[in-house]
């Protein structure tokens, strides 16, 4: 379970996260959805370790994580990261990418590795290299990556940006399903209402670095907060 209070980032004296504030649960997915530039994806890694805040506080299965003055490692935070740009290992394969965060004996890692790869449909590409898959296949590689330390927060980032209109509807959906098997609480970034209209359980609908409206995806669709989210939303059809 991921928690955020009053989470705020100014960049030189223009604030661009103002005060916000949320909760995950685990097996849910929160869109976190608004247009370019309204700070999607610095809150995003301000909760990753990246990127510290001017204030606010991080909790994950309610213990703080990050304050303004106590701060625990991104590597120790429990949270797998899923970007558009983030690429996987060329020179590692299919299977050593996917081992990369794992710790502990080679059976064990293996075990794993096998699991998550079959859960992405790819486990015969597991000797293969990056380079030898679709963009795709690598984006399903980068979520069994993202999933192998069993995270217990999931943070994604535009991640289907990348892909082919068709091959996206069929990644969403594969994706959605692994994630919900592994019962992570999964914070995703989308400027597209399609795309969090498809995915989320809940919608936080994001502003010039405010939640502006937050709730079920019907709900936010069918009663949006005022003339811009209904302008927002206006281009899904
Ligand atoms: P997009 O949908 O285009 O990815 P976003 O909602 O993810 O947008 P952010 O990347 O969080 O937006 O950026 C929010 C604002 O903060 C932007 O105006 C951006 O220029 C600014 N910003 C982000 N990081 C920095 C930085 N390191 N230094 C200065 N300004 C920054
Ligand atoms: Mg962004």
């Amino acid at each position: 379970r991921l928690e955020i209070r009053n989470l705020s980032r100014a960049f030189g004296g223009q604030v661009v996260v103002d005060h916000v504030s949320l909760k995950v649960m685990p097996g849910q997915v929160t869109c976190l959805l608004g247009p370019s530039g309204c700070g999607k994806s610095t809150t995003l890694r301000m909760i990753a370790g990246v990127e510290m805040q001017d204030s606010g506080e991080i909790f994950v299965d309610g213990q703080l994580i990050c304050d303004t003055v106590f701060r625990v490692p991104p590597e120790r935070r429990h949270i797998g990261l899923m970007f558009q740009d983030f690429a996987l290992f060329p020179h590692l394969s299919v299977g050593d990418n996917v081992a990369f965060g794992l710790k502990g004996p080679a059976d064990r890692k293996r075990a794993r590795v096998e699991e998550l790869l079959d859960k992405v449909g790819l486990r015969r590409f597991i000797d293969e290299y990056p380079y030898q898959l679709s963009g795709g296949e690598q984006q399903r590689v980068a979520l069994a990556r993202a999933l192998a330390p069993k995270p217990r927060i999931m943070l994604m980032d535009e991640p289907f940006s990348g892909l082919d209109n068709r091959l996206r509807d069929d990644i969403r959906d594969e994706t959605l399903e692994v994630l919900k098997a592994e019962d992570a609480a999964v914070l995703l970034v989308t400027h597209e209402p399609e795309e969090a209209m498809r995915m989320a359980d809940e919608i936080a609908l994001m502003r010039n670095g405010k939640i502006v409206q937050q709730g079920a995806p019907y709900n936010v669709y069918n009663a949006p907060v005022d003339r811009q989210a209904v302008a927002f939303f206006s281009d899904i059809n």
